[in-house]
Protein backbone atom coordinates (compact mmCIF):
# COMPACT_ATOMS: atom_id res chain seq x y z
CA UNK A 1 0.00 0.00 0.00
CA UNK A 2 1.62 3.74 -0.76
CA UNK A 3 2.34 5.66 1.87
CA UNK A 4 2.75 9.03 1.95
CA UNK A 5 4.31 11.64 4.68
CA UNK A 6 1.56 13.66 5.23
CA UNK A 7 0.76 16.71 7.35
CA UNK A 8 -2.83 17.70 7.46
CA UNK A 9 -3.20 21.46 7.97
CA UNK A 10 -5.98 23.47 10.00
CA UNK A 11 -7.63 26.38 8.72
CA UNK A 12 -6.35 27.70 12.23
CA UNK A 13 -2.33 27.37 11.62
CA UNK A 14 -3.35 28.60 8.28
CA UNK A 15 -4.18 31.67 10.08
CA UNK A 16 -0.87 31.68 12.24
CA UNK A 17 1.40 31.31 9.30
CA UNK A 18 -0.31 34.08 6.91
CA UNK A 19 0.26 35.98 10.57
CA UNK A 20 3.94 35.24 10.83
CA UNK A 21 4.90 36.06 6.77
CA UNK A 22 2.85 39.28 7.29
CA UNK A 23 5.14 39.99 10.60
CA UNK A 24 8.25 38.53 8.28
CA UNK A 25 7.56 41.33 5.79
CA UNK A 26 6.51 44.56 7.51
CA UNK A 27 9.98 43.70 9.54
CA UNK A 28 12.15 43.81 6.02
CA UNK A 29 9.91 47.56 5.70
CA UNK A 30 8.93 46.36 2.18
CA UNK A 31 5.47 48.25 1.69
CA UNK A 32 3.86 46.17 -1.27
CA UNK A 33 1.11 48.68 -3.54
CA UNK A 34 -0.26 45.26 -4.87
CA UNK A 35 -0.18 41.51 -4.38
CA UNK A 36 -0.71 39.00 -6.46
CA UNK A 37 -1.66 35.51 -5.36
CA UNK A 38 -0.29 32.60 -7.58
CA UNK A 39 -3.53 30.72 -8.52
CA UNK A 40 -4.68 28.59 -7.09
CA UNK A 41 -2.64 27.66 -3.99
CA UNK A 42 -1.61 31.15 -3.22
CA UNK A 43 -5.20 32.88 -2.97
CA UNK A 44 -6.01 31.65 0.84
CA UNK A 45 -2.48 33.26 2.09
CA UNK A 46 -2.62 35.99 -0.01
CA UNK A 47 -5.55 37.07 0.72
CA UNK A 48 -4.70 36.99 4.74
CA UNK A 49 -1.62 39.12 4.02
CA UNK A 50 -3.92 41.86 2.45
CA UNK A 51 -5.97 42.03 5.64
CA UNK A 52 -2.78 41.63 7.84
CA UNK A 53 -0.80 44.52 5.72
CA UNK A 54 -3.51 46.49 4.98
CA UNK A 55 -3.17 46.25 1.08
CA UNK A 56 -6.29 46.78 -0.77
CA UNK A 57 -5.05 45.95 -4.29
CA UNK A 58 -5.23 41.80 -5.13
CA UNK A 59 -4.96 40.33 -8.24
CA UNK A 60 -4.05 36.81 -9.59
CA UNK A 61 -1.93 34.80 -11.88
CA UNK A 62 -2.46 31.34 -12.48
CA UNK A 63 0.81 29.42 -12.83
CA UNK A 64 0.23 25.68 -12.98
CA UNK A 65 3.21 23.25 -13.13
CA UNK A 66 2.06 19.74 -12.62
CA UNK A 67 -1.53 18.50 -12.08
CA UNK A 68 -2.54 14.93 -13.06
CA UNK A 69 -4.34 15.99 -16.44
CA UNK A 70 -1.25 18.19 -17.21
CA UNK A 71 1.53 15.79 -16.30
CA UNK A 72 1.90 15.00 -19.62
CA UNK A 73 3.23 18.91 -20.53
CA UNK A 74 5.66 18.12 -17.64
CA UNK A 75 6.58 21.96 -17.47
CA UNK A 76 4.53 25.32 -16.06
CA UNK A 77 2.56 27.14 -17.83
CA UNK A 78 0.95 30.54 -17.55
CA UNK A 79 -2.77 29.69 -18.06
CA UNK A 80 -4.49 33.23 -18.39
CA UNK A 81 -1.43 35.68 -19.77
CA UNK A 82 -3.72 38.48 -19.82
CA UNK A 83 -2.09 42.22 -19.73
CA UNK A 84 -2.12 44.18 -16.91
CA UNK A 85 0.05 47.88 -16.16
CA UNK A 86 1.96 47.76 -12.81
CA UNK A 87 4.84 50.01 -13.39
CA UNK A 88 5.61 52.26 -10.73
CA UNK A 89 4.37 49.69 -8.52
CA UNK A 90 5.92 47.86 -5.04
CA UNK A 91 4.57 43.65 -6.33
CA UNK A 92 4.26 40.91 -3.40
CA UNK A 93 3.53 37.60 -5.48
CA UNK A 94 2.16 35.19 -2.83
CA UNK A 95 2.19 31.46 -3.08
CA UNK A 96 1.47 28.34 -0.21
CA UNK A 97 4.42 26.61 -0.54
CA UNK A 98 7.33 26.53 -2.85
CA UNK A 99 8.48 22.68 -3.60
CA UNK A 100 10.26 22.52 -7.26
CA UNK A 101 9.65 26.58 -7.32
CA UNK A 102 8.53 25.65 -11.25
CA UNK A 103 5.57 27.55 -11.02
CA UNK A 104 6.26 30.54 -9.06
CA UNK A 105 9.55 31.64 -10.96
CA UNK A 106 7.58 31.07 -14.55
CA UNK A 107 4.98 33.81 -11.95
CA UNK A 108 7.58 35.74 -11.24
CA UNK A 109 9.31 35.93 -14.56
CA UNK A 110 5.91 36.45 -16.26
CA UNK A 111 5.14 39.88 -14.43
CA UNK A 112 8.52 40.96 -14.57
CA UNK A 113 8.56 40.62 -18.62
CA UNK A 114 4.57 41.50 -19.11
CA UNK A 115 3.38 43.61 -16.10
CA UNK A 116 6.40 45.82 -15.67
CA UNK A 117 6.38 46.82 -12.17
CA UNK A 118 8.55 48.83 -9.97
CA UNK A 119 9.46 46.00 -8.03
CA UNK A 120 8.99 42.49 -6.68
CA UNK A 121 9.52 39.79 -4.22
CA UNK A 122 8.19 36.64 -3.71
CA UNK A 123 6.80 35.15 -0.24
CA UNK A 124 5.51 31.81 0.78
CA UNK A 125 3.83 30.36 3.52
CA UNK A 126 6.11 27.57 3.14
CA UNK A 127 9.86 26.63 1.69
CA UNK A 128 10.69 23.27 1.09
CA UNK A 129 14.44 24.01 0.76
CA UNK A 130 16.28 20.63 -0.30
CA UNK A 131 14.42 20.55 -3.21
CA UNK A 132 13.10 24.43 -4.27
CA UNK A 133 15.07 25.90 -7.18
CA UNK A 134 14.62 29.43 -5.55
CA UNK A 135 14.69 30.78 -2.47
CA UNK A 136 11.52 33.36 -1.15
CA UNK A 137 12.20 36.67 -0.20
CA UNK A 138 10.27 36.03 2.48
CA UNK A 139 8.81 32.65 3.95
CA UNK A 140 7.53 31.40 7.45
CA UNK A 141 8.39 28.15 7.78
CA UNK A 142 11.23 26.23 5.88
CA UNK A 143 10.57 22.30 5.75
CA UNK A 144 13.85 20.15 5.67
CA UNK A 145 12.23 17.24 4.62
CA UNK A 146 9.66 16.86 1.66
CA UNK A 147 6.05 16.32 2.52
CA UNK A 148 2.95 16.38 1.25
CA UNK A 149 1.19 19.61 2.95
CA UNK A 150 -2.84 19.04 3.18
CA UNK A 151 -4.01 22.05 2.74
CA UNK A 152 -7.69 23.26 4.02
CA UNK A 153 -8.17 24.65 0.50
CA UNK A 154 -7.58 21.35 -1.43
CA UNK A 155 -9.06 18.60 1.39
CA UNK A 156 -11.93 17.51 -1.02
CA UNK A 157 -9.84 17.23 -3.89
CA UNK A 158 -6.70 15.84 -1.99
CA UNK A 159 -8.90 12.81 -0.79
CA UNK A 160 -10.68 12.18 -3.95
CA UNK A 161 -7.67 11.64 -5.57
CA UNK A 162 -6.23 9.57 -2.85
CA UNK A 163 -8.94 7.37 -2.13
CA UNK A 164 -8.60 6.85 -5.98
CA UNK A 165 -5.13 5.77 -5.62
CA UNK A 166 -5.48 3.06 -2.52
CA UNK A 167 -9.14 1.79 -4.87
CA UNK A 168 -7.40 1.43 -7.81
CA UNK A 169 -4.05 0.23 -6.19
CA UNK A 170 -5.86 -2.41 -4.58
CA UNK A 171 -8.16 -3.70 -6.92
CA UNK A 172 -6.47 -6.70 -8.42
CA UNK A 173 -6.69 -7.85 -4.35
CA UNK A 174 -10.16 -6.49 -3.46
CA UNK A 175 -13.24 -4.80 -4.70
CA UNK A 176 -15.54 -4.70 -2.05
CA UNK A 177 -15.24 -2.09 0.78
CA UNK A 178 -16.72 -0.95 3.75
CA UNK A 179 -16.35 2.94 4.76
CA UNK A 180 -14.66 1.88 7.92
CA UNK A 181 -12.58 -0.24 5.58
CA UNK A 182 -11.50 2.36 3.43
CA UNK A 183 -10.48 4.80 6.20
CA UNK A 184 -8.42 2.69 8.04
CA UNK A 185 -6.44 2.09 4.59
CA UNK A 186 -6.48 5.72 3.85
CA UNK A 187 -4.95 6.39 7.54
CA UNK A 188 -2.43 3.40 6.89
CA UNK A 189 -1.43 5.27 4.03
CA UNK A 190 -1.47 8.59 4.49
CA UNK A 191 -1.40 8.62 8.11
CA UNK A 192 -4.35 11.49 8.79
CA UNK A 193 -7.79 11.98 8.87
CA UNK A 194 -9.77 14.64 6.93
CA UNK A 195 -13.01 14.24 9.14
CA UNK A 196 -16.27 12.05 8.27
CA UNK A 197 -17.96 15.09 6.03
CA UNK A 198 -14.98 15.27 3.84
CA UNK A 199 -14.37 11.67 3.84
CA UNK A 200 -18.08 11.28 3.06
CA UNK A 201 -17.89 13.33 0.33
CA UNK A 202 -15.43 12.35 -1.49
CA UNK A 203 -16.65 8.92 -1.79
CA UNK A 204 -19.82 10.28 -3.24
CA UNK A 205 -17.52 11.99 -5.46
CA UNK A 206 -16.21 8.84 -6.46
CA UNK A 207 -19.91 7.28 -7.30
CA UNK A 208 -20.19 10.51 -9.53
CA UNK A 209 -16.69 9.93 -10.90
CA UNK A 210 -17.59 6.30 -11.69
CA UNK A 211 -14.72 4.80 -9.79
CA UNK A 212 -17.12 3.43 -7.20
CA UNK A 213 -20.53 2.10 -6.76
CA UNK A 214 -22.42 2.18 -3.77
CA UNK A 215 -24.74 -1.16 -2.85
CA UNK A 216 -25.57 -0.79 0.21
CA UNK A 217 -22.97 -0.45 2.59
CA UNK A 218 -20.62 -1.69 0.42
CA UNK A 219 -18.65 0.14 -1.72
CA UNK A 220 -17.56 -1.72 -5.31
CA UNK A 221 -14.77 -0.26 -7.36
CA UNK A 222 -15.83 -0.46 -11.09
CA UNK A 223 -14.14 -2.63 -13.25
CA UNK A 224 -12.79 0.08 -16.31
P1 LIG B 1 6.19 25.84 -6.75
O1 LIG B 1 7.24 25.10 -6.05
O2 LIG B 1 6.63 26.97 -7.56
O3 LIG B 1 5.00 26.18 -5.89
P2 LIG B 1 5.28 23.36 -7.67
O4 LIG B 1 4.96 22.95 -9.07
O5 LIG B 1 6.28 22.60 -6.94
O6 LIG B 1 5.69 24.84 -7.84
O7 LIG B 1 3.95 23.45 -6.83
C1 LIG B 1 2.79 24.05 -7.34
C2 LIG B 1 1.69 24.04 -6.31
O8 LIG B 1 1.39 22.69 -5.95
C3 LIG B 1 2.06 24.71 -5.00
O9 LIG B 1 1.86 26.10 -5.03
C4 LIG B 1 1.09 24.03 -4.05
O10 LIG B 1 -0.21 24.60 -4.15
C5 LIG B 1 1.10 22.61 -4.58
N1 LIG B 1 2.15 21.84 -3.88
C6 LIG B 1 3.38 21.55 -4.36
N2 LIG B 1 4.09 20.85 -3.46
C7 LIG B 1 3.30 20.70 -2.37
C8 LIG B 1 3.46 20.08 -1.08
N3 LIG B 1 4.60 19.47 -0.75
N4 LIG B 1 2.42 20.13 -0.22
C9 LIG B 1 1.27 20.73 -0.56
N5 LIG B 1 1.04 21.34 -1.73
C10 LIG B 1 2.04 21.34 -2.64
Amino acid sequence: MVKVSTKLVTWDEIVEWSMGLARVIKESSFKPDVVVAVSRGGYVPARLICDFLLVENLVSIQSQHWTEAAKVAERAIIKFPYTLDLSGQRVLLVDDIIDTGDTVILARDFILSEWKPAELRVAALQWISPVAKIKPDFYYIEVKEWIWFQYPWTRHEDTVQFVRRILLEEKERRREWTYDEIRAAFEESYGIFVGDAYFRLALETLVELGVLERRGDVYVVRVT
